[in-house]
């Protein structure tokens, strides 16, 4: 049983999904005006190591994630410039260019992390209908209200608001004298913005058409509404970063459980910052940390991969070359060692499930990585092991580990093909005659040479492992 820590209850639960087997999991995307700094990434391998973890367990994990490309203020609440016209402007840029360049950057890192692209991953400025949608619904509701042209949400009528921040209305007053910069059109501090037409950004480059006027969506309403679109009326998953918690998820959930009338997601996950020696990790802050900086001084981006998953991701974690010189060495060392393995085909099923076990034990605590790498380790040092079977864990556990633990091309030769293709019509034809002994000898016979049968709904494939 999959166990995971939900930042909504404060408590580790047992993961139960909605429906059986399958997770809607949604993911918070890029704000695409600048390229990602280490530390965004680090929430996106955690987000990484979830998807692939639960896979592991069995799930069929059906993810979203949004672009960011419109309404994300510097400020999160509404105050501030919007982020996608300072890149525009620092780089005498459309908003449209700067969102197509630094969505490739994005997704560029990603693939060098070997974070795979989620299966959908839509731009904010895409679903400006299913906004309007939603904005109307919550007026027609009362939950929202118009304001010197703006539509906003109003926090005091929905029960709750603070559960997931933990925040108490008092606390936030009293920062709220500080940091937000008082918009006389809400009728409480923490209401927010779901739709502006009439805003102090005159030069906003990108407005759609609405029943309210010329404008366009806050922030927050890109994700409850992308998410409403793909994943439908319940979420079985939601992550992002700790920042995100408030006001960005307080936010989605209040407009989105009035939108929908009942409770839409049941597990809030977050990943705790990556920080530097100074504190925060920030873009405007002296040394942007990219990946292409960490690459230029000769760093593996796998490197920082590892780096990040021998701490836990509900753990700050401080950057500093001195420790990611040290997981450059340990990474180089432990994949040598891996390298130096025999590929002789001599697989030995006895302490597959055994470790295969212990692989799931780690991802169902709370996604437990630096287990899960620890394990590679006692693989290694475990003598009982015939290489090959090492091997065979080892390539099973970077599935979701992804990196790349073992990157020899897999390739075979035609006659080896050859063999495979007369081996599985024969196991066919004593299937077919009922000689299932003949039949698994013969799957045994091709899973001892590294390779194994897969029996599917379109006939028997096989797999090289
Ligand atoms: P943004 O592109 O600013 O919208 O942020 C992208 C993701 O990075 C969000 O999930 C943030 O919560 C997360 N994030 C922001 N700063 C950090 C950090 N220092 N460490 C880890 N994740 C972060
Ligand atoms: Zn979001």
């Amino acid at each position: 049983m999959m166990k995971i820590y939900n930042s909504l209850t404060r408590q580790i639960e047992n993961f139960t999904p909605n429906e059986g087997k399958t997770v809607r999991m949604y993911t918070c995307g890029p704000t695409v005006y600048h390229y990602a700094h280490i530390g965004n990434l680090r929430t996106y391998i955690f987000e990484d190591i979830l998807e692939k973890g639960l896979e592991y367990l069995g799930y069929d994990v059906l993810r979203v994630m949004n672009v960011t490309d419109v309404g994300h203020m510097t400020g999160d609440s509404d105050q501030g410039e919007d982020k996608m016209l300072k890149g525009a402007e620092r780089e005498h840029k459309t908003v449209k260019e700067i969102a197509d360049f630094y969505e490739m950057a994005f997704f560029s890192d990603c693939a060098k992390l070997n974070i795979r692209k989620p299966s959908i991953v839509e731009r904010a400025t895409n679903h400006i209908d299913t906004y309007i949608t939603m904005i109307q619904k919550l007026l027609d509701t009362g939950y929202a209200y118009e304001a010197a042209g703006n539509i906003y949400f109003d926090v005091s009528k929905v029960r709750n608001y603070y559960q997931l921040s933990g925040k108490n209305q008092d606390d936030l007053f009293v920062g709220v004298r500080d940091t937000v910069e008082e918009d006389k059109n809400k009728r409480n501090p923490y209401d927010f913005g779901l739709w502006f037409t009439s805003s102090k950004f005159s030069n906003q480059a990108m407005k759609w058409d609405s029943p309210w006027g010329v404008g366009y969506p806050g922030w927050h309403i890109e994700c409850s509404g992308i998410s409403y679109k793909y994943l439908g009326e319940y979420l079985d998953i939601h992550c992002g970063g700790v920042d995100n918690i408030f006001p960005h998820h307080t936010n989605e959930i209040a407009q989105s459980e009035a939108f929908l009338g009942h409770k839409w997601c049941n597990y809030w996950v977050h990943g705790e910052h990556l920080n530097d020696s100074s504190g925060k990790m920030s873009k405007s802050k002296g040394e942007f940390l990219t990946l292409d900086l960490l690459e230029k001084k000769g760093y593996s981006p796998l490197a920082y991969r590892f780096f990040c998953l021998n701490s836990h991701y509900r753990n700050q974690l401080v950057f500093t070359y001195e420790a990611l010189d040290g997981a450059q060495n340990a990474y180089n060392k432990l994949k040598n060692r891996i390298k130096q393995l025999s590929r002789n085909p001599d697989l030995h099923d006895d302490k597959i499930d055994f470790y295969e076990e212990k692989f799931k034990e780690a991802i169902s605590n709370d996604l437990n990585t630096s287990s899960m790498i620890t394990l590679v380790y006692d693989v290694l040092k475990d003598e009982e092991l015939t290489d090959f079977t090492k091997l065979y864990l080892i390539n099973k556990f970077d599935q979701v580990l992804s990196l790349d633990l073992i990157d020899e091309e897999k390739s075979i030769d035609s006659d080896t093909e050859d063999m495979i293709l007369r081996k599985i019509k024969e196991r066919d034809e004593a299937k077919k005659n009922k000689d299932y002994d003949k039949a698994d000898k013969i799957r045994n016979e091709l899973f001892e040479k590294g390779i194994r049968i897969i029996d599917g709904k379109n006939g028997t494939t096989y797999e090289i492992i």
